[in-house]
């Protein structure tokens, strides 16, 4: 199909506009006048190309219909939009089509027929895509979503091998940094006795290494590789809190959370994976999803807090709660942070939402009390840089922090909405400073409680 034909080809439903048309006489077409004159505007087109995924959306002021198809030799992906006219914004998108997308090679534009947008993205590779729309939430209107997935996912780990990120931990160290035994100190705000509720088995058994009562006696001369999940909250569609310096939470909290890989990477026994390493949108569920696939041993989820009023300030931290959260504040901010999948934008019909419910289903006690711990020593040290919100970890339901077999925390790192902390907050030294402090908080957390011994060594 060459280019003009594929732009171009005859209408398919003209045929019955027109019956209609005719049936409807005069009346019809005073109908269809105002339409006209409504049809839909893009107001916006946005491009986020990532390993992971490549996202297009077109932002418009009313819900588009849509049709797409993929065609392969040379793959490519049809997409027909109804109700609008070519127009200046949406020709944009030509131009936004970066050369290194890793999916996206180009997209052409074309009137297809009247009222009739038609985009032939040429791919890179045969792509599963995912193709929605989203109504309109905070600042965007309605958003219509193409979410390009390739059809063989990299395999993560073998990902990171290949980019020498992923040490191997197959070895005895005599003199293990991280297991060596120390005497027990007291802790900043000892967990309170919950009362050991049975746990219902899960229905689904193919979640995996499940320990509701670890036990923490450390296997002597054995160190294996510790595996911290790092997750940037926010990214892509989803810029999190804004500063009035317009310093944007997703922005500041990736710059965080690499300079943090950078610091744990140079421990002898740890290793690290990011949720995302650049500015794309990660669901709440896959976030948690990518920690359970490298077997991570903590989750450490990276924010910035914002209130309306600009004199809230100091750093805090969360952890999940079972039953109701601590304060109204800490449920405030679990509503407000599970609130990023309808910012960043899901596609509600595609697994993930199952996916996260029966992770809901087997949140353990085990796993808050674990949580509860290595938030006081992490809240402790930031204690050290940064003025704290609050003395003590609080806890909410958090969606990110519900995979049941791994200590999980969410450390807002301080208020961007405070024009102080804003100006920190994009300060490479106080960056800095907070990795320092959360990597200290880790360790502190891993002398107390020594990672489990594993059957495979990976
Ligand atoms: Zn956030």
């Amino acid at each position: 199909m060459s280019r003009s034909t594929e732009i171009c080809t005859k209408p398919l439903k003209s045929k019955i506009r027109r019956t209609v048309l005719k049936a409807g006489g005069t009346l019809l077409i005073s109908v269809l006048a105002p339409m006209s004159a409504r049809a839909a505007q893009i107001v916006a087109v946005r491009v986020w190309p990532a390993e992971d995924y490549t996202r297009v959306t077109l932002e418009n002021d009313a819900e588009l219909k849509t049709s797409h198809f993929l065609v392969q030799n040379p793959d490519r992906m049809v997409v027909d939009i109804e109700g609008i006219e070519l127009n200046p914004t949406l020709k944009e998108l030509v131009a936004k089509i970066q050369p290194n997308d890793p999916y996206i090679k180009q997209v052409r534009v074309g009137q297809n027929r009247p009222n009739v947008v038609r985009l032939v993205f040429d791919l890179k590779e045969e792509v599963k895509p995912q193709v929605f729309t989203l109504p309109p939430v905070g600042n965007y209107q309605h958003r219509l979503v193409f979410d390009l997935y390739p059809v063989n996912p990299p395999d993560p780990i073998a990902a990171m091998i290949e980019k020498g990120e992923w040490p191997s931990g197959s070895t005895v160290d005599p003199a293990p940094q991280v297991a060596q035994a120390q005497p027990p100190q007291p802790q900043a705000q000892p967990p309170k006795p919950q009362p050991q509720i049975p746990q219902p088995q899960p229905e689904q058994p193919q979640i995996a290494r499940i320990d509701p009562k670890p036990d923490r006696t450390p296997t002597p001369g054995l160190t294996r590789m510790i595996t911290i999940a790092l997750d940037p909250g926010h990214g892509g569609e989803d810029p999190g809190a804004t500063g009035r310096g317009g310093n944007r939470e997703k922005d500041v909290v990736l710059s965080i959370a690499k300079r943090l890989k950078a610091k744990i990477e140079q421990q002898p026994n740890m290793r690290v994976m990011l949720t995302r390493d650049a500015d794309f949108f990660v669901p709440l569920g896959v976030r948690v999803q990518k920690a359970r696939k490298v077997q991570a041993d903590l989750f450490v989820s990276i924010h910035a807090d914002a209130f309306v009023t600009p004199t809230a300030r100091g750093s805090s931290v969360f952890a999940l709660s079972e039953k109701g959260a601590t304060s109204t504040a800490a449920r405030w901010m679990a509503n407000k942070e599970n609130s990023a999948d309808l910012i960043g934008g899901i596609n509600i019909k595609s697994h993930d939402k199952q996916l996260a419910s029966v992770l809901l289903d087997l949140s353990t006690t085990a796993q808050i009390n674990d949580s509860m711990k290595l938030g006081s020593a992490v809240l402790s040290e930031i204690g050290g840089i940064n003025k704290l919100h609050k003395g003590a970890v609080e806890q909410a339901g958090f969606a990110v922090l519900k995979a049941p077999d791994i200590p999980s925390i969410l450390i807002e790192t301080a208020f961007i909405s405070n024009p102080e902390e804003e100006a920190k907050l994009t300060d490479n030294a106080y960056q800095d400073q907070m990795a320092d402090a959360v990597l200290k908080g880790i360790k502190k957390y891993f002398s107390h409680n020594p990672p489990l011994a594993r059957n495979r060594l990976t």
